[in-house]
């Protein structure tokens, strides 16, 4: 994904920091976030916001890999919605998690409370390479659905201790429990699954 200029600062900016800031009548432009939320911030009068952008901080699993987190903030409206991920190609990928929060707060408040969410999830894995395929570890498993783009139809990506599984590769690791029960909730991205 090639850089973006901000039309705002004129920074070359990543294209996964950029958003779209408008409406129909106005027109649109492409901001970086830290511009889009001074935007925001001046509509909504909330003249204490802390504009702050976040550096990246490396995070390290249960066997010891290294996971670099990127960070976002988008202040939208009443709330503000603090992003974590990993980068793949420079496109978010593998590993993702959001908070979200008042935006009077401290944001770096924020900050260390998804780490620790981050830490939570990253000290298992739910997925295990024992034998000669992946299977799953125990019994539960959490991960997030993606759409699988290579896939003809519409059909999921399950990305699951931040590694891509395909539909069929996670569901030949379920035929491990055939005949057992199972139980399926789906969660918000910024809830704690
Ligand atoms: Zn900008």
């Amino acid at each position: 994904m090639d850089p973006i200029q901000c039309e705002g600062c004129g920074e070359s900016t990543a294209g996964y920091d950029i958003i779209s800031y408008g409406g129909m009548d106005s027109g649109y432009r492409q901001l970086c976030s830290r511009c889009f939320n001074a935007e925001v911030a001046k509509l909504n009068g909330l003249d204490d916001f802390e504009n702050v952008r976040f550096e990246p901080i490396g995070i390290v699993d249960s066997v010891g890999e290294a996971h670099q987190f990127h960070f976002q903030v988008r202040l939208l409206g009443n709330i503000v919605a603090l992003d974590a991920f990993e980068l793949r190609d420079g496109t978010p990928s593998g590993y993702q998690f959001q908070m979200v929060g008042d935006p009077e707060e401290d944001l770096l408040a924020l900050l260390g409370r998804l780490i620790e969410k981050i830490r939570r999830r990253l000290s298992v894995k739910y997925l295990t390479d024992a034998g000669h395929e992946l299977q799953i570890a125990e019994q539960t498993v959490r991960g997030r659905i993606d759409w699988d783009e290579s896939a003809v139809e519409r059909t999921p990506l399950l990305v699951i201790d931040g590694r891509e599984i395909t539909w069929d590769d996670f569901g030949r690791m379920l035929m491990a429990f055939e005949g057992w029960q199972f139980k399926l909730e789906i969660f918000d991205r910024s809830e704690e699954a």
